[in-house]
């Protein structure tokens, strides 16, 4: 477990003490279109990426907001872990209500970022997914962390297995950033803001100390409130190269968008999860800002 005052049990417990709203309240959000707009990306991910049968391991899986698409992908075992472990109980009763529950699952309350989960999987079955959505991120405090959090995510990923995920996108922080007057170092809207104010940012803005821990204030309406590392793509990469993972993509949400919309099934996937009107998500260009912070990418284990 994390210890007290760590910033990993600053996450945990920010996470712990979100309230599980339920649908119907969710429906109220401010953000409402952007988190279904959110779904539908990690369902398309899901979709691009898992087959039936597989075995998947979800790293900060939270509430178990991804519980459904799991389930319509047919997958066999899911095995998930999470740093929060209220949200994680929260995702053992929403398992046990799932009417569609043709799966098996086990759950870990653990520091995925500090310990080995190898140890605690019950499975024998090889991985064939690792998702890690919204959460990667928060291993990029320490390289240690990194290397611990790449370990639990190849630790039993079958070669020509796929790691998924979502993650900040470091490139467009840092364009919107030097986008702004010379000295201010935050930006935002309505919906969201990042503050790189004590971030280790060089003062003309060309660089950062290091590729870790380069933490900015991040608040997004009704979602986060929390310290995020930025994600140094190149040395993200890297560093997967060191667990035998090759880059397959990654891109923009604004571009993954684009590109997955000229896939008819993903079009009418949109529709039925009402994302859209016509042929541009139906949110506000603040909205569809927010949504451009974020990519989306995926790795397959080389053989
Ligand atoms: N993946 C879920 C989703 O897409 O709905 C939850 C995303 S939420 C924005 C980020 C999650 O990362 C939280 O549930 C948090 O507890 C988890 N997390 C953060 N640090 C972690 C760590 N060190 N180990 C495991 N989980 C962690």
């Amino acid at each position: 477990m994390s210890h007290p005052g760590s910033r990993a049990h600053l996450v945990a417990e920010h996470y712990n003490q979100r309230p599980e709203v339920g649908v119907v309240r969710r429906q109220d959000s401010r953000i409402i279109r952007l988190r279904s707009f959110n779904n539908w990306l990690k369902s398309v991910l899901i979709h691009r990426h898992a087959r039936p049968n597989d075995c998947v391991l979800d790293l900060g899986c939270g509430k178990g907001g991804d519980l459904n698409k799991w389930a319509k992908a047919k997958i066999r075992h899911l095995i998930a872990a999470d740093i929060a472990a209220v949200s994680l109980d929260q995702m053992k009763d929403r398992y046990q209500a799932l009417r569609d529950r043709r799966f098996s699952a086990e759950f870990h309350a653990l520091d995925c970022y500090g310990e080995e989960l190898a140890p605690l999987i019950e499975t024998h079955f090889a991985v064939d997914v690792v998702s890690m959505q919204f959460c990667m991120h928060y291993a990029f405090e320490s390289e240690r962390k990194a290397r611990i959090m790449l370990e639990n995510v190849t630790c039993r990923l079958r070669h020509g297995g796929h790691f998924i995920g979502t993650i900040p996108d470091a490139n467009m922080l840092v364009k919107r950033l030097r986008a702004q007057p010379d000295d201010v170092f935050a930006f935002g809207n309505e919906f969201y803001w990042i503050d790189f104010t004590n971030a280790g940012l060089q003062p003309d803005k060309t660089g950062f100390e290091s590729p870790y821990g380069t933490n900015y204030m991040f608040h997004l309406e009704d979602a986060v409130d929390c310290p995020e590392p930025l994600v140094h793509w190149e040395t993200f990469e890297r560093l997967a190269g060191d667990y035998g993972l090759r880059l397959l993509y990654k891109e923009n949400f604004h571009r993954f968008y684009r590109r997955a919309l000229q896939e008819p099934e993903y079009e009418q996937l949109l529709q039925r999860m009402r994302v859209v009107g016509g042929h541009a998500p139906d949110m506000s260009s603040e909205e569809w800002d927010v949504a451009g912070i974020y990519l989306a990418f995926a790795f397959v284990k080389d053989q």
